[in-house]
């Protein structure tokens, strides 16, 4: 183009410049990708690892030892094959504990009132499949005086009273089922009980505290249900929400314990007890 090119030859510098420098450029681009290909894929894997930890309550050696503890609660304890009907007119109130603000005894993510009221409708709908003509307490989470929940079972001349709780401890060691009777011995509460802890023992393998008189307090005082109630009645502390290895049973044998809680039921209103108030 001579001469006159002078000023489109300056202009090719750039251009030349750029062509040759091309490659280069592709080098750091193409490094620069990589790179960041390899922490993106880095970020992705440490954060995959750090949700897998959070959603891990427990460490492993925690998750071995309760791993141990389901494997061998599960040997033999299948579903409980629950043959007792209820066709006397028998009317049982089952009392789920807490409701509404009073949560009972939180614990982690557990919540005393919640899993109480699920338990106690399980119990319902076996009741019900049995016969028996069942009142609750209550069927939602809201809030109920103790003097209601009595009122209710009393109101309907029931058989039985079971009120539903979930035992706690500082000492997260302690686990098993309790029931808490009248301080003065009451038979059939006693008998009432002993049947219902004992199917709960042989049906989800939670420990057995047997029948306890009174209140945690004073063995001479009484719980108000205990004391009101004009039926058979037990405060029934299913396990304790503190202990791993209850709420483990809790949790996944929920069936068991509801069943198991009916057929002590039925067991007991079979062996003649329909309709005998207590004497205290
Ligand atoms: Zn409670």
């Amino acid at each position: 183009m001579g001469k006159g090119t002078n000023r489109k030859s300056n202009r090719k510098i750039p251009y030349e410049e750029q062509t040759s420098s091309k490659p280069r450029r592709w080098d750091h681009i193409f490094g620069i990708l990589t790179v960041a290909t390899i922490i993106w894929f880095g970020l992705i894997i440490y954060n995959d690892f750090k949700s897998l930890d959070a959603d891990t309550p427990t460490n492993n050696t925690q998750n071995q030892t309760l791993d141990n503890v389901v494997a061998a609660q599960d040997k033999g304890l299948a579903i409980p094959e629950n043959t007792w009907t209820i066709d006397n007119g028998s009317v049982i109130c089952i009392d789920a504990g807490h409701g509404g603000s009073d949560k009972g005894t939180v614990s982690g993510r557990y919540e005393e009132s919640s899993i109480c009221l699920s338990i106690a409708e399980s119990v319902q709908q076996e009741l019900e499949r049995m016969g028996a003509e069942v009142v609750m307490t209550r069927t939602s989470d809201i809030a109920i005086s103790q003097e209601q929940r009595v009122k209710i079972g009393n109101d309907k001349n029931a058989d039985v009273f079971v009120s539903i709780h979930l035992n706690s401890s500082t000492n997260e060691a302690a686990n098993g089922a309790e029931a808490w009777i009248h301080s003065n011995k009451p038979n059939n509460s006693l008998k009432l009980s002993k049947t219902i802890l004992e199917e709960i023992a042989i049906n989800t393998g939670i420990h057995n505290r047997d029948v306890k008189y009174g209140t945690l307090a004073d063995s001479k005082e009484n719980y108000y249900i205990n004391s009101r109630s004009k039926s058979a009645s037990l405060i029934l502390e299913l396990g304790f929400i503190t202990s791993n290895s209850d709420m483990l049973i809790i949790n996944n044998k929920a069936e068991n314990i509801a069943k198991a809680i009916a057929s002590g039921i039925g067991k007991y209103l079979n062996g003649g007890n329909k309709g005998e108030s207590e004497k205290y």
